[in-house]
């Protein structure tokens, strides 16, 4: 049978046993369909079903998850872990919170993980999980009973050698906080079973900006190999979360002009750059709509969320010569990617998990944008919390300088393992192909190493 057949076939199942699953089935089908050259000059990986046992997770966790509000009713939401690929280490990866989440959402982010975690050379398998839990508008003790409520099911299943999670949206040092706590009084250990840790009990140094600063340090490495640089470059950047806010941070730092940020209302363009310590104030102290933002700014714009083109981000129609889309996955359309290059747009560099549809994504390679995949181009948040895992194993804290630096190299390791196989395939420069490739070759070599368990 042939590698594309193989392919089709794994996706045809994926289809009829997982129905519904579509940010599930669009990962699936761009990672398969990417590896084509490797699966046609090496037979091994189908000759050992490796298309349908890395497509299926190892364990998937569902459960209720009760807790009760601050006018003593009980609610009720689902949880959820999927742990999808122990070869390389033990499972790792953010626990997500919010109203959108549901399996197949958390599958496909699982699934990802899997090649992001290989990709940055690091001993850790691939999982996700979270809630439909909406954080937006509870109190404190709302929020606490939550993920007290969710870690009382969750704790059975992690461990800092077994599974290890994080946070992603809607799960920040606070909520890390709680699952902490609850896991300690459960379980009457003290260990690095979450990372994301406030420094003070056992957190790193930089884990809070090491999604954004990698994002970062990856886009100046893909320029760099094009004798280009981040020097006063117009930046778009969307969100306004953890990695939006720490994006925006570092293109200072490297001299570029970030213009744009979004929340889930709106967006905000300011022409001589966004103020950073007005969107921190607005975003991480007050936690208000970025509508805010312009009440301290008077030349900064705001445009709500219901002013967007169907299917499109205001974000993008603004012209830039790098994008960043830090918020959600498929917030970056077809006509975005248009008005990017009709811009003259030099590159997309993701830093939020598939941000960009598929069709997009074409549509940039074709018109030579360059393109940074999130799985390798985020991959410094995950990267820091092993470093995180590190340090707890051993009782070390290492000062910012140090993470910093070591980040700074994974993340040049990174693009290089990426572009280097790129290059192997012949297809130079095309991140995708490189990313998934690389990704997915150490952690299929290390399944046929372990056989067929
Ligand atoms: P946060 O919760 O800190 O911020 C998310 C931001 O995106 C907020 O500004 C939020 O707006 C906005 N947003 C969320 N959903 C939507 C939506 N449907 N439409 C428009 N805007 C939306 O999350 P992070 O910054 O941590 O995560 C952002 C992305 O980066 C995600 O894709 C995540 O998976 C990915 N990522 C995160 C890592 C990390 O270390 N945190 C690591 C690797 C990837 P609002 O404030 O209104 O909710």
């Amino acid at each position: 049978m042939s590698a594309k057949s193989d392919i089709e076939n794994v996706l045809q199942r994926i289809k009829v046993c997982s129905p519904g699953q579509n940010e599930f089935y669009q990962a699936a089908h761009e990672v398969l369909h990417s590896l084509i050259p490797l699966l046609e000059e090496d037979e091994i990986y189908c000759a050992n079903n490796i298309l349908e046992r890395i497509t299926v997770a190892e364990r998937t966790i569902i459960f209720r998850v009760n807790w009760v509000d601050d006018q003593g009713k009980i609610q009720t939401n689902l949880g959820y872990r999927v742990q999808f690929n122990s070869a390389i280490g033990p499972y790792k990866g953010g626990l997500r919170f919010h109203p959108s989440v549901n399996l197949g959402i958390i599958k496909f982010l699982g699934f990802e993980q899997i090649f992001k975690n290989s990709l940055t050379g690091l001993p850790i398998g691939g999982a996700k999980g979270g809630s439909n839990f909406d954080p937006k508008g509870k109190s404190d003790n709302e929020i606490m009973r939550f993920c007290q409520s969710f870690m009382s099911e969750l704790y059975k299943h992690i461990g800092e050698t077994k599974d290890v999670p994080a946070g992603d949206i809607g799960v920040g040092a606070r909520e890390i906080g709680y699952l902490f706590g609850q896991y300690k009084r459960l379980t009457g250990t003290f260990e690095g079973v979450l990372t994301g840790k406030n420094i003070n009990w056992g957190g790193s140094n930089a884990r809070k900006e090491a999604t954004g600063y990698g994002s970062v340090y990856f886009a100046d490495n893909f320029l760099r190999k094009y004798n280009k640089s981040l020097e006063d470059k117009v930046c778009t950047v969307s969100g306004s979360g953890n990695v939006a806010i720490y994006t925006i941070e570092k293109l200072y730092s490297m001299g570029a002009i970030p213009v744009t940020c979004s929340d889930s209302r709106g967006s905000i363009y300011h022409k001589n750059g966004i103020d950073l310590n007005s969107l921190k104030a607005v975003k991480e102290i007050n936690k208000q709509s970025l509508e805010a933002y312009v009440a301290l700014h008077s030349d900064a714009v705001y445009t709500p969320v219901s002013h967007y083109p169907k299917g499109g981000h205001q974000v993008w129609s603004i012209p830039c010569d790098i994008a960043f889309p830090s918020a959600t996955q498929n917030e970056l359309t077809i006509e975005d990617a248009k008005m990017l290059v009709d811009h003259g747009c030099i590159l997309v560099n993701e830093g939020a998990n598939m941000p960009t549809t598929p069709d997009a994504i074409t549509y940039l390679q074709k018109h030579h944008v360059l393109f940074a995949p999130g799985k390798a181009a985020n991959a410094g948040g995950v990267a820091t919390s092993q470093l995180e895992m590190s340090q707890n194993a051993s009782m070390a804290t290492w000062t910012f300088e140090e993470v910093d630096n070591k980040l700074r190299q994974i993340m040049s390791n990174i693009f290089k393992t990426a572009y280097e196989t790129s290059k192997e395939f012949n297809c130079e420069g095309d991140l995708v192909t490189g990313a998934n490739i690389a990704g997915f070759r150490k952690v299929a070599d290390s399944m046929i190493d372990q056989g067929a368990i």
